[in-house]
């Protein structure tokens, strides 16, 4: 690694003192598949990060929705501030378990950048379109766009992320396999994840009214925690009350999974990264967490991801992008000329839906309009038609 300029610490020199003997080391990091020199100063998984957030599909994250839509308000999360919660949840869990906090802010700002417009239903919507060709999954398309779609440097395609962001991502693809080992930072976003849109999915649910505090208290979990804050429900106070809970099934969370792992890590006594992979080390949170989550999901998943408005904005986000991905594919001459570029590679289905995928949700509506609409209009008759 390059030195630092006179005064300032080497990023070895910093991970050395501040790591833990189980933390990913950027000294340790397998590069990148285009070498490329060092830096004075920014280490391999800072560099990463700086990357991805100036990525085009990053700054598309603020048009995709998370889970409500843009017309429901402006409070609840888009997908570019759930990224940014996760984010910050992420590395206050790894600093407290001495782990590797930019590769952790890397793979967290990457985690969901391959999602397609509309959310889930989106996803689910480019699924079936793809179905004879393997489907779709927002993980998968992260690595497209990191590693063909970006475009960054005139020498080759993609960002040139760092193995360890690449694989890390690819360990998420393929969560269902038992053979994938993911670094401990890659497990601390996962959980992250889950902690965060389990907190914003509810508070945003209790705010735009879907559902209503009170049904709230009956999920054991947040029963639990406003009876341990004392919180009396007293007219005007409803606001501060849904803060509070919120803030506090973040921090219970968090909590819970490093009064386990904290320990567990510290008896482990692993040397390396390479221990823990050896060891099939997985953080978890304990057993009395991991069913009060599971009867929160429940309740956001009946009473919110399944309510009628959440129900009928999904169904129409599906028709317009499944009838857009027909238009394209019947007109492929319309798609931009590095995705038409790309059709004898990967094939014209799922050239289409790579290009439908980076769209944001209101470009993807503009172009529905466009080539979907407009087209099947009845039309009259025009000055050209004479
Ligand atoms: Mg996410």
């Amino acid at each position: 690694m390059k030195g630092a300029p006179d005064g300032l610490q080497t990023i070895d020199e910093r991970e050395r003192v501040l790591l833990a003997p189980y933390a990913m080391k950027s000294r340790d990091s397998r590069g990148r598949k285009h070498a490329e020199p060092t830096h004075a100063y920014r280490g391999p998984f800072q560099r990463d990060r700086d990357r991805i957030l100036h990525s085009s599909a990053y700054r598309r994250l603020s048009g995709k929705l998370q889970v409500f839509t843009g017309d429901m308000g402006d409070y609840h999360r888009t997908r570019l501030t759930h990224t940014h919660e996760v984010a910050s949840i992420a590395r206050t869990i790894g600093r407290a378990l001495r782990l590797n906090e930019d590769l952790i802010e890397a793979l967290a700002l990457f985690h969901d950048i391959g999602h397609p417009p509309f959310g889930h239903a989106g996803e689910d919507a480019l699924h079936e379109c793809l179905r004879d060709e393997g489907g779709f999954s927002h993980n998968q398309f992260a690595l497209t766009l990191a590693e063909e779609l970006e475009e960054r440097n005139p020498a080759f395609r993609g960002l040139n992320l760092t193995w360890e962001v690449l694989d890390s991502q690819a360990t998420r693809a393929a969560k269902e396999d038992p053979a994938t080992h993911p670094v401990l930072e890659a497990q601390v976003v996962d959980l992250a994840d889950s902690m965060t849109y389990d907190a914003h999915d509810t508070d945003d649910a209790v705010k735009l009214g879907l559902v209503e505090l009170e049904e709230l208290l009956e999920v054991p979990l947040v029963g639990q925690i406003s009876e341990r804050l004392g919180l009396q429900p007293k007219q005007g106070q409803m606001k501060f009350k849904r803060k509070a809970i919120v803030h506090a099934l973040i921090d219970w969370q968090v909590n819970d999974l490093l009064a386990r792992c904290g320990p567990e890590l510290g008896a482990a006594d692993f040397r390396c990264v390479g221990d823990v992979k050896q060891a099939e080390y997985r953080m978890t949170h304990s057993t009395e967490m991991r069913a009060q989550k599971a009867e929160l999901e429940t309740f956001l998943f009946n009473r919110v991801y399944r309510h009628p408005t959440i129900l009928e904005s999904r169904q129409h986000a599906q028709h317009r992008l499944k009838r857009l991905f027909d238009a394209y594919r019947q007109q492929p001459e319309r798609l931009p000329r590095r995705y038409r570029q790309r059709i004898p590679s990967v094939g014209l289905k799922r050239g289409v839906a790579d290009y439908l995928a980076g769209m944001t949700d209101r470009f993807c509506d503009q172009r529905y309009g466009d080539y979907v609409e407009q087209d099947s209009a009845p039309r009259g008759l025009g000055v050209s038609e004479w």
